[in-house]
């Protein structure tokens, strides 16, 4: 397995394959057509006796593997939050494997300790996040929202939930709008706040937090002996991409003296466009934000920037370093795994460092401008046609839609969006998914793909319009 000249060989034709798949990726169909179980009946139930050939290998990766890929760089990817992998995004994860470096501690990789600084830093400049705000990468935004959750955690004066646990203690509530991810409640879970800890705060007319309804949500739990102790803001909800108004937010927590935390795992990567930066507004208030390069940055999956601006509480929260993991310099240069669940830590911070280096602060702002523009275009092509409607605003690239089943019942027209989903997805051309709202069924055309141009986007509405014609046969 030491045959460096095979791996030559190979790495070669490799490379040469992945440029051909990113080019002529749209050719495949971008949702798999597998079964379930389909793959795995494909591969040898039993692991191999003897070495085999890294060409046997890869052929079954373009045999097997690639049929039953759902396609995430295709262009035509519109579901969920669209994400995608620029090129040197995909050389640094192969110069990640190779130095394979653990950067858990200064000392076992400085250079991946000190570009994690340097290039969270970048991406706080380039989002107008202020000066001062500490930066680690974590796995996901859950992993950081439950990061940020449990510095929360921490901070309650007295609790020492660390060293005595929860049981017998305060009964702590947090809060997060209605429309919130599922990473809040889960870190709630996780933390030991329980799913009843969680108070859901009722949203307006344009899915946005009800801030007047937080305040009384939270003096009324005081009242009734809960301990208040963090709010999660979100700026730009999964199903909608709503806004809470994050200024108005920190004015409760800062009265009523809670942690906040933001999750802006989609929308924090659009503050890059400088006129987009409003979207951060009142973030610099934020105790603890989460934003995803993951998601809208076209650095491929994993790669969570968490931001802090009290470090110390959250290495209060996690720092537990036992003989084996001290160093001479701990006192003078940061070690991440302080500031985290994981020891073990990837060298993620290539990636980003080679993505913000080949685009550009222009050039990633410049994509990233124009998802938002042909978001508009779509919405204006379905405002549009009669038969559909667009039912939330879009502030930035997904917009929320659904044919209007004139004359069918509400279950009906709900059944027929499903219909129309499931044909759109079927044509292989374009993937998209689905929410609901006001217990509506609704259909979400998520834009992020660093390859999708404004031919995806038409090509998608074309085969909706189509998918229509074909469910009401
Ligand atoms: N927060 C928001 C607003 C999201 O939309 C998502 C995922 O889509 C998450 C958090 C979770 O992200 P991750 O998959 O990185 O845990």
């Amino acid at each position: 397995m030491d045959d460096l000249e095979a791996f030559r060989t190979e790495g070669r034709r490799l490379v040469d394959w992945i440029a051909r798949y990113l080019e002529g990726g749209e050719k495949l169909p971008v949702l798999a057509r597998v079964r379930p179980g389909e793959v795995r009946g494909s591969l040898p139930a039993s692991p191999p006796e003897k070495p085999e050939a890294l060409e046997a290998i890869l052929a079954d990766v373009e045999r097997i593997i690639v049929p039953g890929l759902t396609h995430w760089n295709h262009p035509g990817f519109f579901a969920y939050f669209s994400n995608s992998s620029a090129p040197p995004a995909i050389l640094a994860e192969m110069l990640s494997a190779t130095f394979n470096v653990n950067a858990m501690l200064w000392k076992t990789s400085p250079a991946a300790t000190e570009l994690e600084v340097v290039v969270l830093d970048w991406l706080r400049q380039m989002t107008g996040l202020p000066e001062g705000m500490f930066g680690v990468i974590q796995d996901s935004a859950s992993s950081s929202t439950l990061v940020g959750l449990a510095a929360a955690r921490e901070a309650v004066p007295g609790l020492e939930a660390r060293r005595r646990g929860l049981v017998g203690q305060a009964r702590l509530r947090m809060y997060a709008s209605d429309q919130a991810h599922s990473s809040v409640e889960k870190a709630g879970i996780v933390l030991g706040i329980g799913q009843d800890g969680l108070r859901k705060i009722g949203t307006d007319a344009d899915f946005r937090m009800d801030v007047r309804a937080l305040a009384a949500a939270i003096r009324e739990d005081r009242a009734a002996g809960w301990t208040p102790f963090a709010v999660t803001a979100t700026v730009g909800s999964t199903s909608t991409t709503s806004i809470d108004p994050v200024p108005e937010i920190a004015d409760v927590c800062a009265n009523e003296r809670v942690w906040l935390h933001v999750d802006a795992a989609y929308a924090g990567s659009a503050a890059v466009v400088p006129e987009l930066r409003w979207l951060l507004r009142g973030c610099e208030r934020a105790d603890s934000l989460v934003m995803n390069p993951h998601k809208w940055l076209f650095v491929p999956v994993d790669l969570s920037a968490f931001y802090t601006r009290r470090p110390e509480v959250v290495k209060a929260a996690f720092s537990l370093v036992p003989e084996y993991l001290r160093t001479p310099e701990e006192s003078v240069a940061p070690n991440m795994m302080d500031y985290g669940v994981s020891l073990g830590r990837r060298f993620r911070a290539l990636k980003l460092w080679m993505v913000i280096r080949a685009f550009g602060h222009e050039g990633l702002a410049a994509r990233i401008r124009e998802h938002v523009r042909l978001a508009q275009v779509f919405r204006g092509w379905v405002a549009q046609d009669t038969a559909f409607e667009v039912v939330a605003p879009t502030p930035l690239s997904v917009v929320c839609f659904r044919w209007r089943g004139q004359g069918l019942s509400a279950e009906d027209a709900d059944r027929a969006n499903e219909k129309i989903l499931d044909s759109v997805n079927l044509s292989g051309e374009a993937f998209l998914s689905h929410t609901k709202l006001g217990g509506r069924t609704v259909l979400r055309l998520a834009i992020g793909n660093v390859r999708t141009e404004e031919r995806h986007v038409q090509k998608a509405w074309d085969q909706i319009r189509n998918a229509v014609g074909l469910v009401n046969r």
